[in-house]
Parts: C-alpha cells; sequence; structure tokens
C-alpha cells in the first residue's frame, strides 16, 4: 500500500468514527429550569410538542440553544426538555414535575380536559415556523419519546397548536393562538419512528 493510499484510508476510518458517534451518542445535557411546579405524584399520559427559537431576540444566533434557554428564563416558563439543531437534549425540568410550557389550554375532543401542563410532559425543538426541522432532531425526539411511553401510560401525543388554539381562546383559557409546531412538523414520519 503506498503512503498517499495508506492516508486515504486513515481518513476514511476517521470519517467513519466521526459518523458512528454522531449516530449513536445523543447528546444529553443538563440545563435546571427554576420554573416549574413540585407535584408529589402526578399521572402523565400526553405528550406536548412545541418550537422555539431565538429569531426575534437575535437573528444570526436564533438556532443557539443557550439563547433559547436565555428566552425560556426571561418569560420565566419551561418545558421538560429542549432539543437543538443537532439533536442534543437539554434536560430543564424533572418528568415527576409539572413543567410551564402549555399556558391556557383543553385537550382535543373528546378529551376536553383543561390546564395540559399538569398531565402532560412538554418538548421543545429548536425552530421557526419556517425552519423545518433536522433529521437529527426526529431522531433524538423519537428516542426520547420512546422513553417517555416506558415510562409513562402515554394515549396523547399532541402538537401545542392542537390545545392552545382558536378554541382555548374562544373559551377565554389564553389570549393568543399557538402556532407551534406549525404544518413544517412532519407527524407522520414522527408518529411511525414511536409507534
Ligand atoms: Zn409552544
Amino acid at each position: 500500500m503506498s503512503s498517499s493510499s495508506l492516508v486515504r484510508a486513515a481518513g476514511a476510518v476517521l470519517l467513519l468514527l466521526l459518523f458512528a458517534s454522531a449516530a449513536f451518542a445523543a447528546r444529553e445535557l443538563s440545563a435546571p429550569s427554576r420554573h416549574y411546579t413540585k407535584a408529589a405524584s402526578r399521572r402523565v399520559d400526553t405528550v406536548v410538542i412545541h418550537y422555539l427559537s431565538g429569531i426575534n431576540v437575535d437573528r444570526s444566533r436564533w438556532s443557539d440553544p443557550n439563547l433559547c434557554l436565555e428566552i425560556l428564563r426571561r418569560y420565566r416558563v419551561s418545558a421538560h426538555y429542549l432539543i437543538d439543531r443537532a439533536g442534543a437534549v437539554y434536560t430543564l425540568v424533572d418528568e415527576r414535575n409539572i413543567a410551564w410550557h402549555a399556558g391556557g389550554s383543553i385537550m382535543p375532543a373528546p378529551d376536553n380536559r383543561r390546564g395540559v401542563n399538569r398531565f402532560s410532559i412538554g418538548i421543545e425543538l429548536i425552530a421557526t415556523h419556517t425552519s423545518g426541522f433536522t433529521d437529527a432532531q426526529y431522531t433524538a425526539l423519537a428516542t426520547l419519546v420512546r422513553g417517555i411511553k416506558s415510562r409513562h401510560p402515554i394515549r396523547a401525543i399532541v402538537g401545542h397548536d392542537q390545545i392552545s388554539g382558536r378554541r382555548a381562546v374562544q373559551l377565554g383559557l389564553r389570549k393568543d393562538v399557538k402556532p407551534d409546531p406549525g404544518p413544517r412538523f412532519d407527524w407522520p414520519r414522527f408518529r411511525g419512528m414511536v409507534e
């Protein structure tokens, strides 16, 4: 083997290792929030999917997880998890406690329960209304939700827009209609990954 082909082979092995570690080592990070309600015991049966970005604060850093965490702190809200564009998962609130992610909300009929935070786990994906979501985010989200399903009897996975939309406003539960995760979130793809 010539020295140049040896270098090429070594390069290929290195690339392979890089891809392998990116594919298998989902990054899990801790970013504890102070904005939650402690729950002695609660029954979790719902997962709520959201998006969040820093686009209205600093356009050039819209996908920076640190900016997104800062925005959550600033507005004194939270989610249990935040997933960045590279698929890293940040844990903000323990699943046993109530995160402040949905606000005024009502489950779709025939469920119709209000105050969805009480019985749900909230997951924020870093995205804008038009950015779409990365493959790494779908993979990390599916892994996370499969884990949640193994720990809780989950019977509904909904978007924030399904529980805090026009109906919630008409019922006087909130003032604004929530657009997230919006039409760019691929529900069939996601559901196919967790069922
Ligand atoms: Zn939301």
